[in-house]
């Protein structure tokens, strides 16, 4: 079994990665020698290599606390932090929701990025109207859509039942959350989520599902779970023709639903 140095300096060009893109994980046979390869990656650096590049450095957002808003990290790309909406669109003009007191409120039909993303960090944060009647699916719905099709549903969730799949943090007709950390109305509910975008071959075959972690209030609700394909009501998702980086979407149900603080930080390099 050959093993990697710890004292020759790094990166070197080598089999290693040419065998790590043909087999991605396990073991490679080089004429009577195997070498572990993969584990997910194709780098070649010895263990504790201090000519491997430092992580860059970000400064770290703030925590929403009560009713101040938090910030954004500082790689972060900034979509809504209380002043305009003008990272969004509807339809092809300018985002219809209402920006009053540094929160967007619902109005008008979805609005969308102007920017396309694949593979994202999200941070987002909705609070139903504390006086606002809700009822199952109804009063207080809203939703995130990766790639502008796979939702993550937005719904009050405090008291309120409704199917397991269409209810707060499901992947919506697909997958409910682990648990339910809704918090009441009135109070800001906090998504943090992790998207991978789909994969297809050159021949459009799908050679791997979106898969999204949902953190919602802190608790893990969806665990690097596969989306089906693209959400839908009262149909059994599917996916669709191949596609690219696509818009990040926001739905609105025909509900004031209130938003701030919302920010996005590209995975895909
Ligand atoms: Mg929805």
């Amino acid at each position: 079994m050959k093993t990697q140095s710890t004292t020759t300096a790094r990166p070197r060009t080598s089999l290693i990665p040419v065998l790590a893109m043909a087999v991605p994980v396990g073991l490679a046979a080089t004429g009577t020698a195997a070498v572990i390869i993969g584990l997910g990656t194709a780098d070649d650096w010895a263990v504790h290599d201090m000519n491997r590049p430092q992580p860059t450095v970000v400064s770290a957002g703030t925590s929403t606390c009560g009713t101040t808003a938090g910030t954004a990290p500082s790689d972060a790309i900034v979509l809504f932090d209380g002043s305009n909406l003008d990272a969004f669109k509807s339809g092809n003009g300018p985002a219809k929701w209402v920006v009053e007191d540094g929160v967007a409120v619902v109005n008008g039909g979805d609005i969308q990025t102007r920017e396309s993303f694949g593979d994202v960090q999200l941070h987002i944060e909705w609070m139903i109207p504390a006086d606002r009647k809700t009822n199952g699916q109804a009063g207080g719905n809203s939703g995130v859509f990766f790639n502008n099709q796979y939702e993550v549903q937005i719904l009050n969730a405090f008291e309120n039942e409704t199917y397991a799949d269409g209810t707060a943090g499901s992947f919506y007709g697909q997958h409910p959350p682990l648990v339910n950390p809704c918090r009441p109305k009135g109070q800001w509910n906090v998504y943090d989520i992790i998207y991978t975008a789909p994969r297809w071959d050159d021949n459009g075959e799908l050679t791997a599902p979106g898969r999204a972690t949902v953190i919602f209030n802190g608790v893990v609700v969806q665990n690097n779970q596969a989306f089906w394909g693209s959400t839908a009501h009262m149909r059994k998702a599917t996916y669709g023709a191949p596609h690219g980086p696509g818009p990040i979407r926001i739905q609105d149900h025909g509900d004031p639903i209130r938003f701030q603080n919302i920010w996005v930080r590209p995975l895909d390099g």
